[in-house]
């Protein structure tokens, strides 16, 4: 009865907040909250992203972010660990767990958090963001027509995604597929010299992701989210082709409607293609795309064919309808 009582309480508030929350804020809002209210185990993993792994020794007595990252990860390499245990207090249950862990992969065994053991398991939870992918499902993934009807296999993961976090500016590790990273590198660069600082807010977007953003839109705004947010299977994200981007001059605010009509907005229009880089869901494309105007989301597609859709100034939903006629 009591849980019963807490969990009224508990999604009262979440759905209070969720209503108090804009559009703008959703999605750093949905990956910290709503991912327990619809129950997906994904909320840690993007703790994880955001506080970039494991950073610090820990050892009992100690408590709080840290700790509870290192309880969500013997949770899920332990069974023995349930998730009642995860309370961000390091406790002699959380020495044990890191004792065990210890012991099984041959680690010199204390029971605390040193450096080989972070560096063990930093390793693989890296994994859950930059996943190892299957990329022979698609060995054209780079360039599939992806739309509201066209969709990516279930579970589909691309092949070689990297952490692009030290390489560009971003608040979070964020994956993106090897080959396109060095695109996104140039294209901040050439930005920089002229004045124009971006970062990149999202990435490569699991499924899981993607779906907990689209569930949690269609709360809130109803059959319009579909104009918003792509179904799972159906985004550009789950290519890890596929970047959101802010700016400065808009404190790096992300996937806001703030970025349109920015320097670095105008400069993305002239310059991104130049880059390989397109803007998906342009302004004057939305009965063709299917989605709201997106300033902020550009996809990689190759030098080539980015340069043909801007020359021909279409969309990419264009290109690849009139490519298949
Ligand atoms: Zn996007």
């Amino acid at each position: 009865m009591k849980n019963l009582f807490l969990s009224f309480i508990f999604l009262g508030v979440a759905v209070f907040a969720l209503l108090f929350f804009t559009f703008q804020n959703l999605n750093q809002f949905v990956t910290t909250q709503v991912a327990s209210i619809i129950g997906i185990d994904i909320n840690q993993v993007l703790d994880w992203s955001s506080q970039r792994g494991l950073n610090k020794n820990l050892t009992i007595g100690n408590s709080g972010r840290d700790v509870r990252l290192l309880q969500y990860a013997m949770n899920k390499v332990s069974p023995n660990f349930g998730s009642k245990n995860i309370t961000g207090s390091f406790d002699a249950k959380t020495a044990k767990a890191v004792s065990d862990f210890q012991k099984s992969n041959n680690l010199n065994v204390n029971g605390t958090l040193d450096s080989n053991t972070r560096t063990l398991l930093n390793d693989l939870y890296f994994k859950e963001l930059c996943p190892d992918g299957r990329g022979n499902i698609f060995p054209d993934e780079m360039t599939i027509h992806l739309n509201k009807s066209k969709s990516l296999p279930e579970d589909y993961i691309p092949s070689d995604l990297i952490d692009i976090s030290d390489s560009v500016k971003t608040f979070k590790i964020i994956c993106l597929k090897q080959d396109v990273a060095p695109f996104l590198k140039k294209m901040f660069d050439d930005a920089e010299d002229e004045g124009i600082n971006f970062a990149v807010t999202s990435g490569f977007r699991r499924p899981e992701v993607q779906s907990l953003l689209y569930k949690a839109l269609l709360f809130l705004k109803g059959e319009k989210a579909k104009y918003r947010v792509a179904e799972p299977l159906h985004s550009e994200h789950q290519l890890g082709t596929t970047i959101d981007l802010t700016e400065k001059s808009i404190n790096y605010l992300g996937a806001d409607s703030k970025f349109d009509g920015t320097v670095g907005d105008l400069w993305l229009k002239q310059n991104a293609y130049k880059y390989g880089f397109v803007l998906s869901y342009p302004r004057d494309k939305m009965f063709i795309t299917g989605y709201d105007y997106e300033p902020w989301h550009y996809r990689f597609l190759g030098l080539e064919i980015t340069k043909e859709i801007f020359d021909r100034d279409i969309s990419v939903e264009e290109y690849f309808g009139s490519s298949e006629n």
